[in-house]
């Protein structure tokens, strides 16, 4: 894994970013939905809501919806890939992982285990937009303990 400041990184990452944003995964209504989270970020005008629905104790679909600002759209988009399918613990230590990520941790940085959402990394030197790459998980996280 090459250091997140090398320059090339830095653009991947971006362009991951932009990615997501352009081209949200998981975006849409569930209708079926065992759990439904809205969360707003008042700071930068971003909204995020996030329904799940659960086989037990896996999330067998999560789905997003929202608009504001690239960071929260990408990061609501990645968090949704990374946790279909996964147990509802694993998505609660996936959603612990990202927020060491966002609290800078290099370790987890370069835990390939978050997948896309590494690409946010850089988010963790700008405090004011840490809250915009925080909401889904943050919302993820509420509705996991909502769940059943
Ligand atoms: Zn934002």
């Amino acid at each position: 894994m090459p250091h997140p400041a090398d320059a090339s990184v830095t653009a991947l990452y971006q362009e991951l970013i932009l990615d997501h944003y352009r081209r949200p995964r998981n975006k849409g209504a569930l209708e079926d939905a065992d759990a439904h989270v809205a969360r707003k970020n008042p700071l930068c005008g971003d909204e995020i809501d996030v329904r799940l629905r659960f086989d037990g104790d896996r999330v067998a679909d999560v789905k997003f919806g929202g608009r504001g600002c690239a960071i929260s759209q990408a990061s609501a988009s990645m968090m949704t890939v990374l946790v279909r399918g996964k147990t509802a613990a694993e998505a609660q230590q996936l959603a612990e992982r990202f927020g060491e990520l966002l609290r800078g941790s290099a370790d987890a940085a370069a835990d390939a285990r978050l997948g896309d959402a590494r690409a946010l990394s850089g988010v963790a030197r700008l405090p004011v937009r840490v809250p915009c790459a925080a909401m889904a998980w943050k919302a993820l996280e509420e509705g996991l303990r909502g769940r059943g």
